[in-house]
């Protein structure tokens, strides 16, 4: 482990944060991540197999604390959702994803996760509709990715914030699908555009049979209600040779690109003229 000036240690130790004082420590400087500028965002292209062309980004939350270096968003995440903080920081990454957005070609989409827990209270619609707003991005190149454990709850809220985002013209995509509380039922009962299917099931693609019958099955599903996919954590070529044999219609990974910050995302991306 390296050591800063002052002598603290800024790698990561998940050993540590088993230790609840640990945990609360690091969740009152998540308490002051956003007003000390400590927050940013990576891109990840999705890209079009067929028209070989990216055809948006995925917003990835950062968060660099000052002593313990990039700490993982499956660690900070999970804290923010336990509080209201999730609220403040999910109303960050929309207005700083939609104002990097704004500054693109008007054909590139912008996914932005959507923690089950910013939908717990009534704020997310009215969040999203001023983000938009405000960036003056219209609302059909945003795309909300949210994961089946929001509809595990089968609540008529989430239902309704769902469809109201949606005629307002806002993109749903269900993320990481097959991993979760899997329930066929809520396909029919939620207005998913698009299904991502999760990394696990593309990792041994093309050698595994199983994973191979899952994947077909999710695209068979989701030709018959109409959705596009995606497949993410595409690594290598044979994999993607593989879904495109299959019929999935977009990858997302680091055999096409990393995460990147806005400043690396390509000059053909970015509008001539900026707003
Ligand atoms: P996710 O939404 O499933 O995002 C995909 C994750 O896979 C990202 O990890 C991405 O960096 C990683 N990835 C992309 N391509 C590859 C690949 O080819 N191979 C492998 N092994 N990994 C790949 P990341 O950025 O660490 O994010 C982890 C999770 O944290 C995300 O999973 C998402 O659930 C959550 N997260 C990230 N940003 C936000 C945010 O702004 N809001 C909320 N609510 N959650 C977020
Ligand atoms: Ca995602
Ligand atoms: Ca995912
Ligand atoms: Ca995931």
């Amino acid at each position: 482990a390296k050591l800063t000036g002052r002598g603290r240690c800024i790698e990561y130790h998940p050993e540590l944060l088993a230790e609840r004082q640990d945990r609360r420590n690091l969740e009152m400087d998540l308490r002051h991540a956003i007003e000390r500028d400590e927050f940013h965002l990576e891109y990840q292209p999705l890209y079009h197999i067929e028209s070989r062309r990216i055809t948006g980004y995925e917003a990835l939350l950062r968060w660099q604390h000052p002593t313990r270096g990039l700490v993982p968003p499956e660690i900070f995440i999970p804290l923010a959702e336990k509080s209201e903080l999730i609220i403040h920081i999910g109303d960050w990454v929309l207005r700083e994803a939609l104002a990097q957005a704004a500054t693109w070609n008007e054909n590139l989409t912008i996914a932005v996760n959507v923690s089950p827990a910013q939908m717990r209270g009534e704020m997310l619609l009215g969040q999203i509709i001023g983000a938009l707003a405000t960036s003056g991005v219209s609302p059909g190149r945003l795309e909300i990715e949210i994961t089946e454990t929001l509809l595990m709850h089968e609540c008529d809220m989430h239902l309704r914030t769902l469809h109201r985002l949606r005629a307002h013209g806002v993109r749903i995509a269900l993320d990481d699908f097959g991993t979760g509380y899997s329930s066929l039922n809520y396909l029919r009962r939620f207005p998913f555009d698009k299904l991502k299917i999760d990394q696990s099931f593309v990792q041994d693609l093309p050698v595994n049979a199983e994973s191979r019958a899952i994947v077909d099955i999710v695209l068979t599903l989701a030709r018959r209600f109409r959705m596009e996919t995606i497949a993410e954590g595409v690594e290598e070529e044979a994999q993607l040779t593989t879904l495109a044999e299959m019929g999935c219609q977009q990858v997302q990974g680091y055999l096409i690109a990393r995460p990147m910050p806005a400043h690396k995302i390509p000059a053909e991306h970015r509008r001539s003229r900026a707003t």
